[in-house]
């Protein structure tokens, strides 16, 4: 076994610099062969749905995952993969799009704040307010000033949700500038993936650097304690989904759900 294989990816401490170009998108855990992924995949998907009903049956803390990533990083398929053990009941996707005029009309965390998920649920949000840090910062949309601020926001927004009982779990789905071209070139060949294209995102494309620099000044501004950043490499999509399944199973187990107490006597109802 060569010593690469077996190398858990390199996660960034809370409060730690995240400089994405010193994250390997193809880092493996185990040997990234897919009959070992999928046994420990799926053990983590029948524990989450466990875990999700007792969340539920609780009611009283609530966790919301946030995902980024360039196009094509894989946010829809982990959202496919990942979450398809969870009762529609108690998960919510939330994807954020370009804000709409009545959303640009106020606060950037506006539409954002009421799509959180409420005590019991589970959130999922396919890109976020991080999208107001980033893609409005590439295009220089906001200044350098206007962005500090604005993570000033971000994180005392966050520390509130997590004080109030939500769980704030961010995973950035990191894939190479290759690998990008290998998918966009495929959902032009493939017929079936056609839909998916959009000129602009060859337009983004060509400002990767300025997108990978954005980003990891982002990251690292808002990675706290309370609330810090978690680099998945996503260049394999098996070992991605592998490693989100890892993050989200162990956010869970720590939040600990427990059913809440029986009425008093229920032992001895009987149903007539
Ligand atoms: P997908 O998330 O599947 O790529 P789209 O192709 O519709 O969905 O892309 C959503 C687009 O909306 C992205 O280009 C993203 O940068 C943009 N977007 C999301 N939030 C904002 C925002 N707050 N300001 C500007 N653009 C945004």
């Amino acid at each position: 076994m060569s010593e690469h294989h077996n190398h858990p990816p390199i996660q960034p401490t809370a409060g730690s610099v995240i400089d994405l170009a010193e994250f390997d998108p193809a880092s493996r855990t185990g040997d990234g062969n897919r009959d070992q992924i999928e046994p420990e995949l799926n053990a983590n998907i029948e524990a989450m749905e466990g875990l999700a009903s007792r969340l539920y049956a609780e009611s009283k803390q609530a966790l919301l995952l946030i995902l980024q990533g360039m196009d094509t990083s894989g946010k829809d398929g982990t959202i496919r993969n990942v979450m398809r053990g969870f009762n529609p009941l108690l998960c919510r996707v939330v994807p954020f799009k370009a804000p709409n005029e009545d959303e640009l009309a106020h606060d950037f965390l506006w539409r954002i704040h009421r799509q959180t998920p409420r005590r019991g649920q589970i959130g999922i949000f396919n890109r976020s307010h991080y999208e107001d840090v980033v893609v409005v910062r590439v295009r220089k949309w906001i200044s350098k000033k206007e962005c500090r601020r604005r993570y000033r926001i971000i994180n005392d927004f966050e520390r509130m949700l997590v004080r109030e009982g939500t769980v704030v779990v961010k995973c950035f789905l990191h894939i190479s500038k290759d690998e990008q071209r290998r998918r966009l070139q495929a959902r032009i060949d493939d017929p079936q993936k056609r839909w998916k294209f959009r000129r602009d995102d060859l337009e983004d494309r060509k400002l990767w650097p300025r997108f990978q620099r954005v980003y990891s000044d982002a990251l690292t501004a808002c990675n706290t304690r309370h609330a810090p950043w978690h680099i998945v490499p996503a260049d394999s999509k098996p070992q991605r989904d592998l490693i989100i399944s890892r993050i989200l199973r162990n956010a869970l187990e720590e939040m600990n759900p427990q059913y809440p107490p029986h009425i008093e006597g229920i032992d001895k109802i009987v149903v007539k």
